[in-house]
């Protein structure tokens, strides 16, 4: 159990890895899109090429790319150019590598057993795809649909895998998840109607998409909604209460409920226990 903890912690610090390449060549790609510009070149395809140095585009080695150490050996300084790598770097790669071993240590059924295994590799796969959405979000207040669908796709994949070929009930289950995308989507795309767009992003009504069909619960979609927003209000609080940002300052929302979603994966069915065992 330990060693296969141990894999997936290694995984997920590659993967991790992978996500800070993607947030990065994409929005290089559209900053490009926008821009004409002609410095866009085959080296910024998103699987392909090597990794460079963001400000003095040096050719990365091997060395510089191992997560987290290569950080910490170069104190967050580039080798070449000395310019400081932010700490997102290492803080992608780390979280992503703790989600891997976490979600199969704190699982919440045997992992062996009735096609968990399938849920548990259909929800790592997503996170690989929820961390870069909430990564790009918080720096670019967007959430691209180049990463929204192919998520969204492992998402829908993996649940009716799982629904056709080990739940017992599988029109049940279908109207479960059609359930939990009328909350964790239907939600927003009320929102952004009502409001034309002003309050939520449509990114907003696709990540719902994901979020609902990797809990494919109501109830869990429910709560993941209330999460994501006392998260939102513990997160805001105290910059609101420096000045730092207005109510009415651009924030995304994007983070809090990737977070909330992730807890309720992992956790949902303990909350909600102890939730009903509080008001019963
Ligand atoms: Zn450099």
């Amino acid at each position: 159990m330990l060693v296969i903890a141990l894999v997936l912690f290694g995984l997920g610090l590659a993967l991790g890895s992978f996500v800070n390449a993607l947030v990065w060549r994409l929005h290089e790609q559209q900053k490009g899109q926008k821009t004409r510009a002609k410095t866009q070149s085959k080296e910024l395809s998103i699987l392909n090429g090597r990794s460079i140095c963001p400000n003095c585009r040096h050719v990365l080695a091997w060395y510089d790319l191992v997560p987290v150490i290569s950080w910490l050996l170069l104190r967050g300084k580039c080798r070449y150019c000395k310019k400081p790598i932010s700490i997102q770097y290492p803080a992608v790669e780390l979280a992503m590598g703790l989600i891997f071993a976490g979600s199969y240590l704190f699982w919440p059924s045997t992992v062996h057993l009735n096609g968990q295994w399938l849920l548990l590799s259909t929800w790592l796969a997503a996170s690989v795809g929820l961390l870069a959405l909430a990564v790009y979000d918080l720096r670019w207040f967007l959430l691209p649909n180049t990463i929204i669908y192919p998520t969204l796709l492992a998402a829908a994949t993996g649940r009716l895998a799982y629904l056709s070929a080990f739940e017992k009930r599988p029109l049940h289950g279908l109207f479960l998840w059609a359930f939990s995308l009328l909350i964790a989507s239907g939600v927003f795309f009320v929102l952004f109607t009502y409001s034309k767009g002003k309050w939520i992003g449509f990114g907003d009504v696709r990540l719902g998409l994901i979020t609902g069909t990797l809990l494919a619960d109501p109830q869990k979609s429910l709560a993941m909604l209330f999460l994501a927003s006392l998260i939102g209000t513990v997160v805001i609080l105290p910059s609101l209460s420096k000045g730092n940002k207005t109510l009415t300052s651009k924030l995304p929302y994007g983070p809090f409920l990737i977070a909330a979603a992730a807890i309720m994966v992992i956790f949902g069915d303990s909350l909600l226990n102890w939730y009903k065992g509080l008001i019963l």
